[in-house]
């Protein structure tokens, strides 16, 4: 069993779940072999392993760019790395990768990649759209493969036909994934009612969501429909697009503590076993932003920030999606 240390007691992190205090949802054990085998990644159902800590590309897209990012995250110890098609960083991303990795010593398993497919290729276009990710990426396999957004490109919001187009990306998927080309698969941006849309239809459950997630915006019944079907919760913009790190209160709980606001607010999404993606482009801030598991914040700094909570959202919404 394995167990991620904080204040809070032990939490248990596996496929996603976390148990302990101090929500409601948080729910009763899983079977032991569902259980992660280190204290700073999550097991996804489909049985693989992903780092809480990854890093975003989001902004990263010229060559020099990505790769003096990527070198300074897999000094600082990063192993996961989040693109997506819409990003134009998938080709860059992986050439960075390929050159990069053994000057640190390591291989391609050792990193756990995440790609999206876009909205302009939700439906029928998704199998031509997933094999252009892999194709781009050219590390042989995709980690972990989203659907983007719930919506397709081009159909308004309210359009039928996005909940058809959102099945056939996910059977496109389901297929590659079958063929071990995505090692696992799952979605973005889906709300409650895209989440169970999909587990009442899909053959494979998605292993992930990646949503919006930090203490001004804490998707309380998101998670508790992730929690229900097992699946992993992740966390995007964590740090409010740079916007939180000047928050007052987050200010004042890593002035209490000694850290930086960003560690702060990673920790706190960390701390309740929700894996996190933070995006710089500056080495100091990669470093930075990495040193999150040094130290835990105490039940009452938990509580401070997680009463921010009030639906403020930095990204778009997915809501009125149909
Ligand atoms: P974020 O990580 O919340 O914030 C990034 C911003 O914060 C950048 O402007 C960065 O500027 C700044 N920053 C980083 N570290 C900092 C620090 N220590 N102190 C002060 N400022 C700091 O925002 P995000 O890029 O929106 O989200 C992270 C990743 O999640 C993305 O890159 C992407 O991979 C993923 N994401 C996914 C979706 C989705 O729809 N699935 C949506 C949004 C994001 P510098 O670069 O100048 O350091």
């Amino acid at each position: 069993m394995v167990t991620h240390k904080c204040c809070y007691s032990s939490w248990k992190v596996f496929s996603g779940k976390v148990l302990g205090k101090p929500t409601g949802y948080r729910k009763a054990e899983l079977p032991s072999d569902q259980m992660s085998s280190s204290s700073h990644s999550v097991l996804l159902k489909t049985g693989v392993q992903m780092p809480l800590l990854g890093f975003g590309t989001y902004k990263l897209v010229s060559p020099e760019d990505v790769s003096r990012a990527v070198d300074a995250a897999l000094l600082a110890g990063y192993r996961a790395f989040d693109s997506a098609a819409v990003y134009l960083n998938e080709a860059e991303l992986g050439r960075a990768l390929k050159q990069l990795l053994p000057k640190h010593g390591l291989t391609r398993e050792d990193v756990f990649i995440t790609s999206k497919l876009g909205s302009k290729d939700q439906g029928e276009r998704a199998m031509e759209g997933a094999l252009h990710s892999l194709s781009d990426l050219d590390m042989g396999y995709i980690d972990l493969y989203l659907i983007h957004w719930p919506g397709t490109k081009d159909l308004e919001i309210t359009d039928p036909r996005n909940s058809g187009n959102r099945a056939e990306s996910w059977a496109a998927l389901e297929e590659l994934h079958a063929q071990g080309k995505l090692k696992a698969i799952g979605v973005s941006n889906y709300t409650p009612a895209h989440m169970r849309e999909l587990i009442q239809s899909c053959k494979i459950p998605p292993a992930l969501l990646q949503v919006e997630f930090h203490p001004k915006f804490c998707q309380t019944e998101l998670r508790k429909v992730c929690e229900e079907y097992g699946v992993c919760f992740q966390a995007y913009s964590s740090l409010g697009k740079g916007d939180l790190v000047t928050d007052p209160v987050v200010l004042e709980v890593a002035k209490n503590c000694e850290r930086t606001p960003a560690q702060v607010l990673l920790r706190w999404a960390v701390q309740q076993g929700v894996p996190v993606l933070p995006k710089s482009s500056n080495p100091d801030r990669i470093k930075d932003n990495a040193r999150i598991f040094d130290f835990t914040l105490s039940d009452t700094d938990m509580d401070i920030l997680s009463a921010l909570d009030c639906g403020h959202k930095f990204c778009r919404d997915a809501s009125q999606v149909v």
